[in-house]
């Protein structure tokens, strides 16, 4: 796969198809093409990934001033991070997938870390019960039911 010339949409398309294929089948040529895409994700530049104007303007359109989890203003809390709902870790295939983005602030990205969904809202439901509902109203339900099949 050559992904220089390709658009974002062409990408995710792709990233769509080789998920099909499920982590097992992936192959290693798999993985480095996720890696090269990498420095999409991290909105504020990163020294590693560095950043782009597409995935800027893609987490301005998808959040207002506030973190959905903790509801604090990201200006106060670090600014911005795109973060994946399932952890890249699991499910590189879903590292480009939009359904399973969203932007959320420095410290509860740091917070989720590498959990799994499910262990993300059995953590919040435990240890910030406040927090809880407005984590479950953000649930990737169609990308979880997409696993089972
Ligand atoms: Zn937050």
């Amino acid at each position: 796969m050559n992904f220089d010339g390709k658009d974002l949409k062409d990408l995710f398309a792709l990233a769509d198809k080789v998920g099909n294929k499920r982590y097992h089948k992936l192959t290693q040529q798999d993985f480095e093409n996720y890696r090269k895409f990498d420095h999409w994700r991290y909105v504020n530049g990163d020294y590693e990934c560095g950043t782009t104007q597409e995935s800027k303007d893609w987490a301005n359109e998808h959040s207002d001033w506030h973190c959905p989890i903790c509801g604090d203003r990201f200006s106060d809390k670090g600014g911005r991070t795109i973060d994946h709902k399932l952890p890249r870790s699991q499910y590189p295939w879903l590292s480009m997938d939009f359904k399973n983005l969203w932007v959320i602030c420095r410290p509860c990205n740091q917070e989720k870390g590498e959990m799994h969904w499910f262990e993300y809202e059995h953590h919040m439901l435990t240890h910030r019960p406040n927090l809880y509902e407005a984590v479950r109203a953000m649930r990737p339900t169609q990308l979880l039911q997409s696993l089972r099949s």
